[in-house]
């Protein structure tokens, strides 16, 4: 839910997230955001701090950019006129895990979800990155000078009290003078804020803010408690803000099992994927550190004792991997599955073991294969417990001589004559299986009748001497022509409806009147004019985004009619 975005006030603009920098007359500390000041300063630029109805007499002027009452409790909100949203009671809900999540949910499922929301008392720089990830946009610096006050030391992984510091473990202007008092840790603490903002802001920008955060939030209980129930309680509102495809990323923390891609990927397997036509055989091996995995020299291996044996038009790989459980070979360029990374060690914790246990078991049941073999290592124990009516062939040394022999072995003596003729090629079944699992229902759809050229993974689909969509390695999954963009139209999903205009370039949000729920950033998606297909490009936002906002681009035309 984190955004890029620029505040205007006054002509000044503000690249976002931001601090709120406090300035009174007597605290005046250098700020690169707009500054916070009371009501009675004013300033171009500035963001003014309504006052509390406990001195509410007449200064409610017209026309006043106000910041409302920084969700305290005796404040009166109605005259609230500055187009921001705001985290009510902020300091009783900080410590509040539940609630807290709660109002993020309440704030981004509303008609607020464009506006700015501000978050007061709250900004500690290790809370930023988090704070940030939950869509706040704006945070005061009023926490980095009650901080001051109290001689506590900011720095992005945590407080230190300030008399204890022998060393100054930062090399700000503050820090390298030879000062040592309130305004020395008024500005460290500034600094150390604006910094920890301006990385927070660069790990948006790259797809990162995700890795920050699980990293970030180990100082602080609250913190991880805080991310786990969003995780838990909030996964639809963070899964339809998160692109289906995003930047390759490093899962080391018990956070990142939960990660909204990564449970988005479970359930997406669960409810839309099907084993390609005419497989007969699962053979579940091993992941990989290399990704793809088949570029990796144990797949090599495993590959080559299955096509050694005869039955490589029959045999569904599928490789058993922590995060994500289960990746059917044919899906292995789909985000997140060549993007991720994961310490390995060799032992399995119980959530790790529970989620692969769940997704085989849920394969194998669902799948009915002729036949199941368990080619694994380190997973072998979990996974084997969890099924039954199978075949170990790896003993646990997938790698070695004597279990790829064995592999081999078991795959050749599987006699395969009465259940039909094998299948020469099955790249259009895996095609589909790709499909199935990008555009849901509308997948299947997309395939009948298609022809496949060119080399996999970079082959085209053609139907009826026309391309319709292509797949390529790099992203991993398919690419529509207008053509396609037909086809996901007639079947009824991941569309986007516009009022009568031929859209050229991009197509903004102003310009859309609907769009389909199943969309997230960065699915192809067919623009629709009642029925008329006017062109197909990549989302750019999700769709609550696309219906509620007046500008920006909603969607980044690849054809248009
Ligand atoms: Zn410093």
């Amino acid at each position: 839910m984190a955004r890029r975005g620029v505040i205007e006030i006054d002509e000044q603009e503000y690249p976002t997230p931001t601090l709120a920098t406090i300035g009174t007359e007597k605290l005046r500390v250098e700020c690169k955001g707009p500054r916070l000041t009371y009501e009675n300063i004013s300033e171009p630029g500035g963001l003014r701090v309504s006052g509390s109805s406990f001195f509410d007499t007449d200064s409610h002027e017209e026309g006043a950019i106000r910041v409302g009452f920084r969700g305290s409790p005796y404040s009166d909100a109605r005259t609230d006129k500055s187009g921001f949203v705001f985290l009510d009671n902020i300091s009783s809900i900080m410590l509040d895990s539940s609630r807290f999540v709660e109002q993020i949910v309440k704030v981004k499922s509303s008609n607020s979800l464009l506006k700015p929301l501000l978050c007061s008392v709250a900004g500690f720089p290790h809370r930023l990155a988090f704070l940030a990830y939950c869509g706040v946009d704006v945070i005061d610096t009023i926490p980095l000078v009650m901080a001051a006050r109290n001689g506590q030391y900011l720095t992005n992984h945590g407080i230190i009290d300030a008399s204890s510091i022998k060393e100054m473990p930062c090399s700000c202007e503050a820090c390298e003078s030879d000062r040592r008092d309130l305004d020395h840790l008024l500005r460290h603490n500034q600094s150390a804020a604006e910094s920890e903002m301006r990385l927070v802001r660069h790990a948006i920008d790259h797809g990162k803010l995700r890795e920050l955060v699980e990293s970030r939030v180990r100082c602080d209980p609250w913190l991880v408690q805080n991310l786990r129930l969003m995780d838990i309680t909030a996964y639809q509102l963070q899964e339809m803000h998160a692109p289906i495809k995003g930047a390759p990323f490093h899962a080391g923390s018990k956070e990142s099992l939960n990660r909204p891609d990564i449970t988005r990927w479970k359930m997406r397997i669960q409810e839309r994927y099907h084993r390609p036509e005419g497989t007969r055989i699962l053979v579940l091996i091993p992941c990989s550190a290399r990704k793809p995995y088949s570029l990796s020299k144990s797949h090599k291996r495993f590959r080559e004792a299955i096509l050694t044996s005869g039955k490589a038009p029959i045999v569904h790989e599928v490789i058993v991997t922590s995060p994500l459980g289960i990746v059917p070979r044919e899906l292995e360029l789909f985000y997140p599955a060549k993007d991720y990374d994961i310490p390995v060690t060799g032992h399995w914790d119980r959530d790790e073991k529970h989620m692969v246990q769940e997704l085989v078991s849920w394969l194998v049941s669902s799948e009915k294969y002729d036949l199941v073999i368990s080619h694994l290592g380190d997973e072998q124990e979990p996974v084997n417990s969890s099924i039954s009516d199978f075949v170990d062939t790896s003993g646990g040394d997938p790698g070695s001589r004597d279990s790829l022999n064995r592999l081999q072995e078991v795959l050749r003596d599987f006699d395969v004559d009465d259940r039909g003729p094998v299948r020469r090629s099955r790249n259009l079944e895996e095609l589909r299986s790709i499909c199935r699992f990008q555009f849901g229902p509308a997948g299947n759809a997309l395939c009948d009748g298609a022809a496949i050229m060119g080399r996999w993974p970079n082959v085209r689909m053609v139907r009826d001497g026309q391309q319709i969509g292509m797949l390529t390695a790099e992203r991993g999954m398919i690419s529509l022509t207008l053509e396609g963009g037909k086809v996901l139209a007639d079947a009824g999903s991941y569309r986007v409806e516009i009022d009568d205009f031929k859209p050229k370039g991009n197509l903004f949000a102003v310009g859309v009147k609907k769009a389909d729920g199943e969309i997230r950033i960065g699915d192809d998606v067919a623009i629709v004019h009642g029925k008329e297909v006017r062109a197909v490009g990549v989302a750019r936002m999700s769709p609550v985004e696309m219906e509620l906002a007046q500008r920006g681009e909603a969607v980044h035309i690849r054809h248009a009619a």
